[in-house]
């Protein structure tokens, strides 16, 4: 078992889990926290039609804000949106097309680097 960090997303998992499956890293979507990030430092370009559908959300929040705790009308839009990671990692195995050729994994991504083990935790705790 090892403790790696995916290069693509900065995940950090164990490639076998506590219950000995072997676990295949796929890279999630950009999130909706990276998504706004990204546009307001000018790495996410919109289509026509999203950034209007963004300015579109902005009058909206603007017009009629919404109850306090509520999302907005701004992040429901980034929310919405499913854009895929630059270099995503999927592990997931890809069948050769060669006979008795090994399998291989779907995307390498930006790699992964490995980490020691996790310290152990105990599942319970029982208190004096
Ligand atoms: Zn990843």
């Amino acid at each position: 078992m090892a403790r790696q960090q995916c290069l693509s997303c900065n995940g950090i998992y164990d490639d076998v889990g506590p219950d000995g499956v072997r676990y295949f890293h796929a890279c999630p979507r950009l999130s909706a926290v990276e998504l706004r990030t990204k546009h307001a430092a000018g790495t996410l370009t919109l289509s026509v039609a999203t950034a209007a559908r963004l300015a579109a959300a902005i009058a909206a929040d603007a017009a009629v804000p919404g109850p306090p705790g509520a999302a907005s009308h701004v992040e429901d839009f980034w929310g919405s949106l499913t854009v895929a990671r630059l270099q995503a990692r999927d592990e997931n195995l890809v069948a050769s097309l060669v006979p008795g050729a090994p399998a291989s994994i779907k995307a390498a991504g930006a790699g992964v680097a490995l980490l020691p083990p996790a310290p152990a935790t105990p599942d319970v705790v029982v208190l004096p």
